[in-house]
């Protein structure tokens, strides 16, 4: 589409997006600074989870850590405890870790050079692009799911949109688009309109500022682009936990021995787990014996919970263990039920914890 669009014409365009963005744009806490640092961390929120949802974890995270300084010189446990039920922890791990790699090397500022930006851990193509662009306006374009599906409507592009080759011309044509004069409210002004105007399943053409320029619009095809991806089916999973607990009312927290460390607890603390095959129960207590050698006086059964991860519907199965004490286990902390919310845990265990607290 933009190959055909004369100079005058993406002119008109850039000059009628800038305007409704300037105009309209939301007051989102990572609009109010410049400050990379906090342009950063928002981005590494964002990714994977709604804004809504990362509203509040981004006020607390930066009252906790308002200087890349400050998350450099944290521990992990900490930096983890903030992230704690934002879910995705690698993202924190990572941002930890680069925060390290900024102050060590880059004088505590953000890099402005691309390649110095990439080689952040954590730092792809399009986290350097909005970082760079929305902190420093670097003329580079972002192109994410919003983006992608406003472009290919503006030049009625069919197709899969995450098919390589598509999203490599969808690349092109972005960055051919860029007003580079003003890249950081370009980039945004973008994002936001696939955010509020051109919605994926209704697109608002109604109130949207360039719908004289989009193909799809003129052609009567919004809603047939972009296609339906396939969805994934849902995989069921059933972990059962062990809340331990001995005669002084403690139980045991550990990081990395249950099942799922990946794909549920994310290497927090969690309660002893395993992926169940058949039976709950019987499974539960045949690992507790066999791995952390722990002799069971009774397992009682607590209310089951629900939670998803991606495509994986998980059931929660929460077991009570009395146990006479605890063994002696590296990576393992005692300490009572109501101050597991210390540590880093994922939402995963505050929903098993919920389930414990019920016990009398
Ligand atoms: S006219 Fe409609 S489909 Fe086209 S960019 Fe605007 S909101 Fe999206």
């Amino acid at each position: 589409m933009s190959a055909r669009l004369s100079s005058k014409a993406r002119n008109n365009l850039q000059r009628q997006l800038l305007g409704w963005f300037r105009e309209h744009r939301r007051d989102l806490p990572w609009r109010r600074s410049r400050d990379p640092y906090r342009i950063w961390v928002a981005e590494v929120m964002l990714q994977q989870t709604r804004i809504a949802a990362v509203i509040p974890y981004y006020d607390r995270f930066l009252d906790r850590f308002p200087r890349v300084e400050d998350l450099a010189r944290a521990r992990k446990t900490e930096v983890l405890k903030f992230w704690s039920g934002l879910g995705y922890y690698s993202r924190a791990r990572n941002l930890h870790r680069a925060a390290k790699q900024v102050v060590a090397q880059q004088g505590g500022k953000f890099p402005r050079d691309l390649e110095a930006a990439l080689n952040l851990p954590g730092i792809g193509s399009y986290m350097a692009a909005a970082v760079l662009s929305i902190a420093y306006d670097v003329p580079l374009a972002v192109l994410d799911g919003n983006v992608a599906r406003v472009l290919a409507r503006l030049g009625a592009i069919h197709g899969d949109l995450r098919a390589p080759q598509r999203w490599k011309e969808l690349q092109e044509m972005a960055q051919r688009l860029l007003a580079t004069e003003s890249p950081s409210d370009w980039n945004q002004a973008l994002m936001e309109l696939g955010e509020v105007i051109c919605t994926p399943q209704t697109p608002h053409c109604n109130a949207c500022p360039v719908r004289k320029a989009c193909r799809a619009y003129s052609l009567g095809i919004t809603g047939a682009i972009p296609q339906p991806r396939k969805k994934r089916g849902p995989v069921v999973v059933k972990i059962a936990a062990a809340i331990l607990r001995d005669p002084r009312g403690h139980t045991m927290l550990v990081r990395g021995p249950g099942a799922h460390d990946e794909v549920l607890f994310s290497r927090m603390w969690q309660f002893p787990a395993i992926e169940v095959k058949r039976n709950a129960k019987s499974e539960l207590a045949a690992y507790l014996r066999g791995k952390l050698k722990i002799v069971c006086g009774g397992i009682e059964v607590l209310p089951e919970a629900h939670h998803r991860v991606t495509y994986r519907n998980i059931t929660l199965l929460p077991y009570l263990v009395r146990v006479p004490a605890f063994p002696k286990l590296d990576g393992a902390k005692i300490l009572r039920l109501a101050e597991v919310g210390r540590l880093p845990v994922s939402s995963a265990t505050c929903k098993i914890v919920k389930a414990a607290l019920t016990i009398p």
